[in-house]
């Protein structure tokens, strides 16, 4: 009886992988490397804000840096999810094992608008231009300065700016 059935096994197909001496086909949804599309990125930096693990950060000198770090990265596509742009995907890769640490990061640069006031950092300039065209069909309600403050200064100079008109307004 043993004996039929354990030569009935080895008529049939393994049940395993041969991975890693074959290629292995990951099933749908499955939650891979995040891979930007720096095309569609507008710089916002809403992955960075949502991500738990704070495998992606966002640093604004000369220019708007993300970096994603798959170190860090635990593979929970909110960063997907967060991306209005589709800028960010998690793909099916999963072989990123590396001897050498700066294959385990990406970045993406975005050229950024200085603030007329302190000279730091308003916003990406692809964030800016969204930013212009979603105003664009309310800017008749919205005050000329207030307009131009938000294209101009960063959020910290704006705040100053409106303290600055309430204060006048209250003591003229
Ligand atoms: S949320 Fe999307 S558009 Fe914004 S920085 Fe991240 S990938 Fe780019
Ligand atoms: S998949 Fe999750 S952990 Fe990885 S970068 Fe996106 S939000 Fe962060």
């Amino acid at each position: 009886m043993f004996a039929l059935e354990a030569l009935k096994m080895l008529l049939k197909k393994p049940f395993t992988w041969k991975y890693p001496f074959e290629p292995i086909e990951v099933p749908e949804g499955f939650r891979g490397k995040p891979e930007y599309d720096e095309e569609n990125c507008i710089g916002c930096g809403a992955c960075a804000a949502v991500c738990p693990a704070e495998a992606i950060t966002v640093t604004e000198d000369a220019k708007v840096v993300l970096t994603l770090s798959y170190a860090d990265c635990t593979f929970c596509a909110d960063c997907e999810k967060a991306c209005q742009w589709d800028a960010i995907t998690l793909s099916k890769e999963f072989e990123l094992a590396t001897l050498d640490k700066s294959q385990a990061i990406v970045q993406i640069e975005r050229e950024k608008n200085v603030c007329e006031g302190c000279g730091g950092t308003i916003s990406a300039v692809e964030q800016m231009d969204w930013i212009k065209e979603e105003i664009s069909e309310i800017k008749d309600n919205i005050p000329a300065d207030d307009l131009e403050a938000i294209t101009k200064l960063c959020p910290e100079c704006r705040r100053d700016k409106a303290a600055e008109n309430i204060i006048s307004e209250v003591y003229s």
